[in-house]
């Protein structure tokens, strides 16, 4: 069994892993699963906010790098516009130093976007990570969402403020991982519920109070069953005198009535053959989570309608992916750092709508490009075998971009979220 030079556990490489990595062609990770996803993480701010300003047109902007950030930053039309272009930046690669080394030198001198922000949005300005989204303010990591208020990784969700981590939910606050409901608030862990206050754990529940644990209760309060117009009028009652300090005290009453009730070995639903959590409508994960309609992936987390992931995380209709953080519609791609539309695609960072792109930053439109470089079809495939050759023997191919190459500080990373204790 390895063991991880970072962390010092012994990780198990399984059978289906390696079929994984011959098939995409990748010598196995040297990392653990968690440190392998710490090291991805590393690189994605969601919501640290700078005020500065656009380096190009000079505009007002809240952005994820600080005004004395040492890269140059671009608002989103000037970033998308045809003022500059990413093969303005184009290295030989030198075959006597690091590949590391040279990919970081490349993506500081290439201009970066703003926020995390593609094409598909609408009126959408302060968001980042986002994809398919309409009017939605400060949202990070939502997809296909409109009228989202200080939400983040949502996705189908509408009318909703205060949210985190719900799916097909609308007109709902204050709630947590929920999915398909309809006026909640303050609920968490919910499926197909509505029109209810202070839920844990529910399922098709509708008019219900401070009720844990309950499947197809209607006019409940603390999980007792009450008469349609008890409930209404005792409910009346508690919304007329609900105070800050009554809200802090009927969820700490929700928390009491939760711990005495078994909860499941892990949440999500219409899986098989799943391990993880929070995973719903897949098949065939293991490690994984937070993942909706994804089949056959491994240590993948938040991807949906995606197939043959290992080591991923934010993604949506992807497949075939090893190492790729946030993305959407990419085919055969590895070790991604954000971007659009890839396919046969290595090493990249910030490139949209791509093909045969190996170690490349903030291009569009482009094919068979070396950093940021443009080759011939033949040229393109000599030079990316000899590079791969090169990066197996420095021990650097196969790996994902060094945390201590991330653009922002760990504090700042969801990194820093989802491993607190590991320093960097
Ligand atoms: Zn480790
Ligand atoms: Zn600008």
């Amino acid at each position: 069994m390895p063991t991880c030079p970072i962390c010092t556990a012994a990780f198990q490489i399984d059978p289906s892993d390696l079929d994984f990595y011959s098939k995409i062609q990748v010598p196995s990770p040297t990392l653990c699963p968690s440190c392998r996803a710490f090291r991805r993480l590393s690189f994605r701010n969601e919501k640290s906010l700078y005020k500065r300003t656009c380096d190009l047109c000079s505009k007002n902007l809240i952005s994820i790098y600080p005004p004395d950030s040492k890269y140059k930053v671009y608002c989103h039309a000037c970033w998308f516009g045809d003022k500059w272009d990413g093969l303005e930046f184009g290295q030989n690669f030198d075959f006597n130093r690091p590949f590391f080394e040279q990919f970081s030198a490349l993506e500081k001198s290439v201009p970066h976007i703003f926020l995390f922000q593609d094409q598909s949005l609408e009126n959408c300005e302060y968001t980042n990570y986002g994809l398919f989204n309409k009017n939605c303010y400060m949202a990070f990591s939502c997809g296909y969402c409109e009228d989202i208020y200080y939400g983040g990784t949502m996705a189908k969700a509408k009318s909703c403020t205060d949210c985190f981590k719900c799916i097909g939910t609308e007109l709902c606050y204050e709630c947590v991982d929920c999915l398909n409901c309809y006026n909640l608030n303050f609920c968490q862990d919910c499926i197909d519920s509505y029109d209810s206050y202070f839920l844990f754990d529910c399922m098709n529940c509708k008019n219900c109070f401070c009720c844990s644990g309950v499947r197809s209760g209607e006019y409940m309060m603390f999980n007792e069953k009450l008469g349609k117009e008890e409930y209404k009028e005792k409910l009346q009652k508690i919304l007329r005198e609900l105070t800050p300090e009554k809200i802090t005290e009927y969820a700490k009453q929700l928390e009491e009535m939760s711990l005495k009730l078994p909860r499941k070995h892990m949440r999500g639903s219409k899986n098989e053959n799943v391990t993880g959590d929070y995973n719903d409508n897949c098949g065939n994960l293991k490690d994984c989570f937070d993942c909706i309609n994804n089949e056959k992936s491994a240590y993948t987390d938040s991807s949906h309608q995606s197939f043959d992931l290992c080591d991923c995380s934010y993604n949506i209709m992807c497949s075939l992916c090893y190492e790729v953080n946030g993305g959407a519609n990419y085919n055969n791609c590895k070790f991604i750092y954000y971007g659009r539309n890839l396919q046969d695609c290595e090493y990249c960072q910030y490139c949209f709508s791509g093909k045969h792109l190996f170690g490349c930053v903030g291009l569009r439109n482009k094919e068979y490009c070396i950093f940021n470089k443009q080759y011939a079809e033949k040229e393109y495939f000599e030079m990316r075998a000899k590079i791969i050759e090169y990066a197996t023997k420095t021990k650097e191919y196969g790996e994902f971009f060094p945390a201590s190459s991330s653009p922002f500080p760990f504090d700042e990373s969801v990194a820093s979220y989802f491993f607190p204790r590991i320093s960097v």
